[in-house]
């Protein structure tokens, strides 16, 4: 009579203990399927987040550095002494090792710039 009971708890026990299991992995399943949007959405945030600082790192160049590259080259195109819609524009390209400093821009309008681009 009393191994009976011991037996007998033991296996209630290992049963509930896998019911308890199943409950817990059915609630975790459900909490990742519930909060998926959540997460994309952080995801989502993160990733605008660092397009942003990406873009906003590689497009910064420095009022000081602005003034001082126009103070050089005046603030008209260089290639063809137009005022309108004037940018920096990199000597050696950022891609190849060039970098935001006075002596590697200088001013020309979006113009040049574009046809430049497409040379
Ligand atoms: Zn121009």
């Amino acid at each position: 009579m009393e191994t009976a009971t011991i037996v007998t708890g033991t296996i209630f026990a290992a049963i509930a203990a896998y019911i308890l299991c199943v409950i817990l992995r059915t609630i975790w399943r459900v909490l990742i399927v519930i909060t998926a949007p959540i997460r994309w959405l952080f995801q989502g945030i993160a990733w605008a987040l660092g397009w942003r600082l990406r873009r906003g790192r590689r497009a910064y160049i420095g009022q000081d550095i602005k003034a001082r590259v126009f103070a050089k080259h005046g603030a008209n195109c260089v290639n063809c002494g137009s005022r309108e819609r004037i940018e920096l524009d990199h000597i050696i390209p950022l891609a190849r090792g060039g970098q935001d400093i006075e002596t590697n821009l200088i001013p020309v309008c979006r113009g040049c710039n574009a046809r430049k681009g497409a040379c």
